[in-house]
């Protein structure tokens, strides 16, 4: 006699993002072109494109260079809400202790947008032809579709590049190779997409408007994508991972550090794909002599000034 009760009980309906996040993300690996078109999200509009930002970096929490720890979490400025660990990242920014300024980079947030894609070209990966997966990008990709759609190139592309039908004009993205000096003036390898473009209009073969319909009412829900934890856990988090390591109080500016951290590293560029231009973008001087003078709400200005487009994973 089966169980149905039991068996119905263990299907999981629960989206787990952990499990699905690279499935159902575009897979963005260097040589790869992938040819598809951005869809709009239906159920709202506004939600069809959506910014949000992450921390990553390593746990100082262990000595044991084999068990370090990379913590990456959704920033809750992505909701306009109190993020504790950028809170402790720009008290760390506005001190006047070089070496904890350092030390204020790797908790830095972080900035991706990502969208609905419909892929109708995966040369490395034919498999997603056919599917909506979301694209992720950064300041590289979000300036190819300013130019396509408010530019120069505006009266070409514009809303078209919103549309399946013969109308619609498909994003080319080619991923490619950059030799360039990360921030510790290593050599290092890194991911381009500057080669990246809109294409002419055109039709999709076999796209029908019952289709188009089916394709559209299928884009996930992008907000529900980025899963955002407890302030607490936040707190809790980059304390013991963190700040506990480097002596730095939460609600003061921190005036020393211990020698034996000063020496860690910088968050690693290799284990992000990120851009050689996006790679050396920090603060300028002239930002970091006004920055003792900050006021808290001009906060959002100086988070917007630190961070950085990476692409995570
Ligand atoms: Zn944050």
């Amino acid at each position: 006699m089966i169980d149905y009760n039991a068996i119905l009980g263990k299907i999981k309906t629960k989206f787990d993002k952990e499990v699905v996040s690279n499935e159902v993300y575009l897979d963005m690996e260097i040589g790869n072109v992938i040819t598809g078109r951005f869809l709009p999200f239906i159920k709202n509009l506004d939600k069809s494109v959506f910014n949000y930002f992450w921390h990553s970096y390593m746990s100082l929490a262990q000595n044991d260079e084999k068990f370090k720890k990379r913590i990456f979490r959704f920033c809750p400025n992505t909701n306009k809400k109190y993020c504790p660990v950028c809170d402790a990242s720009v008290k760390m920014w506005k001190t006047a202790d070089l070496k904890i300024k350092e030390l204020s980079k790797p908790i830095r947030r972080h900035s991706n947008t990502i969208v609905n894609f419909y892929v109708l070209d995966d040369q490395k990966h034919p498999e997603n032809n056919g599917k909506v997966k979301v694209f992720k990008y950064g300041t590289q990709i979000q300036k190819i579709i300013n130019e396509a759609t408010e530019g120069m190139d505006k009266e070409i592309f514009g809303s078209r590049i919103w549309r399946l039908d013969e109308q619609g004009c498909s994003f080319r993205l080619k991923i490619d190779k950059k030799a360039a000096k990360d921030d510790d003036g290593k050599e290092k390898e890194f991911a381009t997409y500057e080669l990246s473009k809109f294409l002419p209009a055109s039709k999709i073969d076999d796209m029908t408007n019952e289709k188009i319909e089916q394709i559209l009412n299928g884009c996930f829900d992008l907000e529900k994508l980025i899963d955002i934890v407890a302030v607490e856990v936040l707190e809790k988090e980059i304390k013991e991972h963190y700040l506990d390591k480097i002596n730095v109080a939460k609600d003061s500016v921190p005036t020393t550090t211990n020698t034996k951290e000063q020496n860690k590293p910088t968050p690693s560029v290799a284990d992000t794909v990120v851009t050689s231009k996006e790679t050396t973008k920090t603060p300028t001087n002239n930002t970091e002599l006004k920055i003792e003078d900050i006021k808290e709400t001009q906060l959002d200005d100086l988070l917007k000034q630190l961070e950085t487009n990476e692409i995570p994973f």
